[in-house]
């Protein structure tokens, strides 16, 4: 059986920068990078050639697993905040989740990231914090990084390409099981057995079930009891240009009049495209835009997400987050579209209507249908008025040929009971990323795979 001093599962963007921070500091570490997915070389969804075409529902989505993790096509929106994008700071002090965050950027530059910020700092950024103030909509504060996603991905192979010399990385590799021998950890994979001294779970939110049930089986405590359900919007990019142009992604919350539940826009695209992601095998919709002039659409996308929190005796948040998306799924044999006009009348957007909308969709693939027969009540009631109330500061949001994608989710993970250094009650046994239900986004979930790293010197540096 093959040794490591650290074994890593997942090679998204945690464990990447885990493993990055580890070696620079210790070059003589024998460190293995597992994942399940494709090397960063060969990931390809047959989507991107026609996208017309239906999911393939591939053994492995090349979007959501390989070397890059669920990032690597993504739009690479890095934020610098810890108002959003995941809880770090219930472990660490905001003023070093930002140090983290900033350390991460630098590496990303040194493997040519941008070095343009936008920021709600700005005098007019301010000016529409107060527009949004005054129609009760809350501007969250950030300052964000848009790369691109094309340059995400080649940022993301040249940083594949320094680490291989370095350490192991795996591909194909899923590791099935966890258990512990003698303070060792043992990974059974598909393919071999490995042991290591030090393990880290990076495997993101397409491993967060997997996971989960590792740590009931290591009797190591979970919560979890929230999910986000919603449909992502597609309207002209005009509509939005006064906020996307200054502030790039503006992250507003409402608290609906009608139910006082919490609606916010997510992911916010810019001249974008509309993508279908296989979650967990059920498709659900995302979104993402280049930075590359000629490959920008005439649209803007973003998601609409209403806060769903259960509480006793409901306790699986993400069987229902499935079932809604397997039901659209079913009524739109992959994912729906509808335009905003006809979902208000309460009646189904078919082909023909879907042909007189001025708003051109750019998931080609996805079905005219009815998303009323698909969300709950309470959730497109919160979604509507939502949409009512973004009028307000983006006139023309509440237009007729407004479309809405159907459904997005954002399923939390499952949190593991970690102490404030990400550690399990089991020595040496970390958990990062958005896997282990600690971070949502790309910055943060860079910065827990850096803090881990730095643990893990630290205990392996003698005082
Ligand atoms: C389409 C899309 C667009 C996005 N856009 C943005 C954005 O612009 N900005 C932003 O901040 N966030 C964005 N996100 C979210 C962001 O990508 C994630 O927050 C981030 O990638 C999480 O990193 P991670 O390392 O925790 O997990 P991941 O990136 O999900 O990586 C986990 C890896 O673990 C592997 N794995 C899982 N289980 C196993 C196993 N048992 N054995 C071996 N390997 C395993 C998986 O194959 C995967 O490669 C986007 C997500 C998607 C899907």
């Amino acid at each position: 059986m093959k040794h490591y001093d650290i074994g890593i599962i997942g090679g998204g963007i945690s464990g990447i920068m885990c493993a990055f921070e580890l070696i620079k500091h210790k070059n003589d570490l024998q460190i293995c990078i597992f994942e399940k997915g494709n090397s960063i070389l060969n990931r390809k969804c047959p989507l991107t050639e026609d996208k017309s075409k239906k999911c393939l529902k591939c053994p492995s989505c090349a979007i959501m697993e390989g070397f890059g993790g669920c990032g690597s096509f993504s739009d690479g929106k890095y934020n610098f905040t810890t108002e959003f994008g995941g809880w770090l700071n219930e472990y660490l002090s905001n003023e070093e989740v930002m140090e983290l965050i900033e350390y991460m950027d630098k590496i990303l530059v040194e493997f040519g990231a941008t070095t343009k910020r936008f920021t709600t700092r700005t005098p007019k950024a301010r000016e529409l914090g107060k527009i949004c103030l005054q129609n009760d909509l809350h501007l969250l504060q950030s300052e964000v990084k848009h790369l691109g996603t094309e340059n995400n991905l080649k940022i993301m192979t040249n940083i594949y390409n320094v680490l291989k010399d370095k350490i192991d990385i795996k591909h194909h590799t899923e590791v099935d099981n966890i258990s512990l021998e003698n303070n060792k950890y043992i990974l059974n994979t598909n393919l071999e057995k490995y042991c290591c001294n030090f393990l880290i779970s990076a495997v993101g939110r397409v491993g967060s079930e997997w996971f989960a049930d590792q740590c009931k089986k290591l009797n190591i405590n979970l919560t979890s009891n929230q999910i986000d359900l919603g449909v992502r919007i597609e309207l002209p990019y005009e509509i939005f240009s006064h906020i996307t142009d200054e502030v790039y992604e503006a992250k507003l919350h409402y608290y609906t009049k009608k139910y006082n539940d919490l609606v916010k826009t997510f992911c916010m695209n810019p001249k974008g495209h509309v993508v279908t992601e296989n979650t967990i095998g059920v498709l659900t919709v995302n979104g993402h835009s280049y930075s590359d002039e000629s490959l920008k659409s005439d649209n803007t996308n973003f998601a609409l997400l209403v806060c769903n929190k259960f509480t006793s005796p409901f306790n699986e948040p993400l069987k229902y987050g499935k079932y809604i998306a397997t039901l659209s799924n079913m009524l739109g044999d992959g994912v729906i579209v509808q335009r905003f006009g006809d979902l208000v009348k309460g009646r189904r957007t078919n082909e023909k209507r879907m042909q007189k909308s001025f708003t051109r969709p750019t998931l080609q693939s996805a079905n005219a249908g009815d998303l009323g027969l698909v969300l709950p009540k309470r959730c497109l009631d919160n979604i509507i008025e939502m949409i009512y109330s973004l009028d307000n500061i983006a006139r023309g949001t509440a237009n007729y040929d407004t479309l809405l994608y159907g459904v997005e989710v954002k399923f939390y993970s499952a949190r593991p009971e970690l102490d404030n250094k990400l550690e399990t009650k089991y020595p040496n046994f970390y958990a990062i990323g958005d896997g282990a239900g600690i971070t949502r986004s790309l910055s943060q979930a860079a910065a827990s795979g850096i803090y881990v790293a730095r643990n893990i010197l630290d205990k392996l540096t003698p005082s």
